[in-house]
Formats: structure tokens, C-alpha cells, sequence
């Protein structure tokens, strides 16, 4: 089963309690049986969802009026009988937007609803030196940008969801803490709302998360119910998918799996701990280590430049950066041990700059992940490198959008003078 097959299984076993949430359901129904099957005509979508093929005509009629899907063309399904027009998810006309912001860095990552992408950029921005007025002034000005270009590709964005590495309170969107930026009760989502158009909805989660959730949707281990994802920055994030779902915890701060005490005669981290695994595995301790000369500071400036000078002198064989690596793919490994102790993935897969540094990191951490949990290999855990480099969180915050969308299909578009009483008519 597909993570996609389980968001709409999920969807469906919610018991509609009236008539207007019975058609909402139904038109998610058809939209994601069409996101998930690829285009067919309405007697198929009918015989896939189970649903009977009048209705069926109606909710399409409905959709094609909110332009979520059209028809391209004519399919004979059996030998008697006229052929069917072909519907197909349109979602061109429909914008979802990711935003990152990260210690040194700020991503959009815009996509139409069928995924393809609108608009993509990162930008350099110190936002843990900046403080949080100057980086919400920041990140508004970056959000209105991108939404005035996909309102210029005729893909207006349904929302925005904003990835933050830290501990957020995800009903109230407010920043409850993020060491690395900074950050302490900020109330991220309203300061946003005051700043961007009115009625667009934002939301903020915690990055990990995000990037788990794209890596489940699209990434190298999709589909994988049982997986880690682990942000390779700075700091260091986790988000966990267990049993196919999102692990959030009591108050949403699970995955803090950077501030895992590791080491009690270890560094001082970010957070005012001592000894946190990212102490041990985040760019500042791998920077450190090859430049022990330098000033050792919890940030790192000119990230990029500094990993193509890592790469550099790895390939050059100089042992400094080939210790350095090694010390931190043996305690990667061992955190990796803890992960799998506690909650058995199946796959950890790692971002940011792990994922650039795989081939070197891989080896020595998936031999000491085998040689520490207590399965041993059994545990059939493999370390990956994450294919969807940088932008993983901010894509999987556009994904959220998506799903939203998906999940009530009136929140855009205008309703059919005939469509069921009631029926919301938000422009789109
Ligand atoms: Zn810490």
C-alpha cells in the first residue's frame, strides 16, 4: 500500500456527517482515485470507487466546473455501448506552496496539484543572525514573491506551509522553540497571515516532519511505512513515519532526535545541553573536525562552499577529512542503532549534507548501526541517501497543501449552480 492509497483510505473511513460533507467526501474520492489510477472514463472512476455512476457524473460535473479535472478524449471500455469521455486530474489551474526556512537558508518549493513543479528557489539568508522581526519580514516578502509568479503561471497557490526546524505547535502554528534559529514562542502562522493576502491559509510544522512525509510520498524508500528521515544541517532533525503514519507524539515534538544525550563528557549543543547527538554528526562537528584551527562556532557560514572544500580534500585522500568523516559516520551509526531500538525502521534516510557525503558516510555508519542495535542486521535497517537533496521539507510542505486540497476540493474553484446546496464558493 502506497502512502498516497493510505492518506485516502484514512479520508474515506471518516463517517460524513451531513449531506454537504457526504459530497465533499465524494468529490475527494474521485479526485484521488484519479491522482492514484491515472485518467479513465466515468463508468471506471464509478466501478473504482464504488460509488453509483449518476452520482458519479454529477461530482465530475462538479469537478470540471472547479477546472480539478477535464476531459482529454474518448475511451471505448467494452464492445457495446458509446465510448466514455476520458477524465483526467487537471490541478494545472491549482497552486500549492512549500516554504523553508532554515539556519542559513530560505527555499519555496511551488508545485500545481498534480505535483508538477511552478516555482523553485533558495536563497542564502542568515536567519539565526538576523532575529526573529527581520526573518518573518524575511520570509513574508519570499512567500509574496512566490505567490505573485504562480498567480503569474495561472497556478494561484490554495495555501501555504511553512517548514521550521523546531519544536512546533502545529494547531496554533506557533514556533514553541528552535534552538538553531533562535526562535522561542513565536507565533509564526499569524504573524504570516498579517503579512500575506487575506484568507490564504498557513500553516507551520516542523521540518522533519515535512521532509518524512515527502520522502514517504516521493522519495528513494516511497512507500516504505516503517522509515526515519534524518535533516542533515546544522542541526539535526528527525521525523518518523511508523505504521505508515506520521509519529507526532503527545504535544507534536517527537523526532527531536538530534538532542539525543550521546555523549555526557561531550560539547556544549545549541539547545544549552551537553552532548546531543548533533553535537557529534552536524555540519558545525564535521566542519570542526577538518578545520580544528578555525574558530568553533554552533553555525556555519557559506554551507555549500564548505562541503565542496570537504569534498575536495576527500577526494584528494587527505586523511584529516577522511578521520573526520569516519568519526561521524561511526556516530552516525550509532544513533541510527538507538532509532532502530526504539522504533524498528526499515530504512533511515538521510538529507541535507548526509545525503552529499553518502558515499563516504554509508559504510562506516551501517556497519556500526549492524554491529549496535540489539537485532543486530537482523533488524534489516538500511541507512539511504535521499534523492530529493535540499528541498525535501519544503516539498513535503507543498504536499500538504495538495492533500488538503484533495481532501476538500471546494476550498477552490467556484461550485456548479447545481451542485449540492450550500456548497462553499471561495474564489480560488
Ligand atoms: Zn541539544
Amino acid at each position: 500500500m502506497t502512502g498516497r492509497d493510505r492518506v485516502a483510505r484514512t479520508r474515506a473511513a471518516t463517517a460524513p456527517t451531513d449531506q454537504l460533507s457526504l459530497r465533499r467526501t465524494n468529490l475527494s474520492r474521485v479526485l484521488v482515485h484519479l491522482r492514484d489510477h491515472g485518467p479513465r472514463p466515468r463508468a471506471t472512476i464509478a466501478t473504482g470507487t464504488g460509488l453509483h455512476k449518476a452520482t458519479v457524473s454529477s461530482l465530475v460535473d462538479e469537478l470540471l466546473t472547479r477546472r480539478l479535472v477535464r476531459e482529454i478524449g474518448l475511451q471505448r471500455s467494452g464492445f457495446a455501448g458509446r465510448p466514455g469521455r476520458v477524465l483526467a486530474l487537471d490541478g494545472a489551474t491549482v497552486g500549492a506552496l512549500g516554504v523553508e526556512i532554515n539556519v542559513d537558508y530560505l527555499g519555496v518549493h511551488g508545485i500545481d496539484l498534480a505535483g508538477r513543479p511552478v516555482v523553485e528557489r533558495r536563497t542564502a539568508f542568515d536567519a539565526a543572525g538576523s532575529g526573529p522581526d527581520a526573518a518573518v519580514d524575511r520570509l513574508a516578502g519570499v512567500i509574496r514573491g512566490a505567490l505573485r509568479d504562480m498567480r503569474r503561471r495561472d497556478a494561484p497557490a490554495a495555501g501555504v506551509v511553512v517548514a521550521v526546524p523546531g519544536l512546533i505547535d502545529v494547531e496554533r502554528g506557533v514556533v514553541v522553540l528552535a534552538p538553531n534559529l533562535g526562535w522561542r514562542h513565536l507565533p509564526l502562522a499569524d504573524r504570516l497571515r498579517a503579512a500575506l493576502p487575506a484568507h490564504l491559509p498557513v500553516e507551520v510544522d516542523n521540518d522533519a516532519n515535512l521532509a518524512a512525509l515527502a520522502e514517504y510520498t516521493y522519495g528513494v524508500a516511497a512507500g516504505t511505512d516503517d522509515l526515519v528521515y534524518l535533516t542533515g544541517e546544522v542541526g539535526v532533525g528527525g521525523g518518523m513515519i511508523v505504521g505508515g503514519r506520521l509519529l507526532r507524539g503527545a504535544e507534536g515534538f517527537s523526532g527531536e532526535v538530534g538532542h539525543l544525550p550521546v555523549d555526557p563528557a561531550g560539547r556544549r549543543c545549541g539547545c544549552g545541553r551537553t552532548g546531543c547527538w548533533e553535537t557529534k554528526v552536524g555540519l558545525a562537528e564535521l566542519v570542526r573536525l577538518i578545520t580544528p584551527e578555525q574558530p568553533h562556532t554552533h553555525q556555519v557560514r557559506d554551507p555549500e562552499e564548505r562541503l565542496r572544500e570537504i569534498s575536495r580534500r576527500l577526494e584528494a585522500g587527505d586523511p584529516v577529512a577522511e578521520a573526520a568523516v569516519a568519526q561521524v559516520g561511526r556516530w552516525l551509526g550509532l544513533g541510527g542503532a538507538i532509532l532502530v531500538n526504539l522504533v524498528n525502521p526499515r530504512a533511515i534516510v538521510l538529507g541535507g549534507y548526509f545525503a552529499t557525503l553518502a558515499d563516504r558516510l554509508l559504510p562506516t555508519a551501517q556497519r556500526e548501526l549492524d554491529r549496535l542495535a540489539v537485532a543486530g542486521p537482523a533488524a534489516r535497517c538500511r541507512f539511504v541517501a535521499s534523492n530529493l537533496g535540499f528541498t525535501a521539507a519544503a516539498r513535503g510542505a507543498a504536499g500538504v497543501v495538495v492533500d488538503r486540497v484533495l481532501a476538500d476540493p471546494t476550498t477552490v474553484g467556484t461550485a456548479p449552480a447545481t451542485a449540492a446546496r450550500g456548497t462553499s464558493a471561495v474564489p480560488g
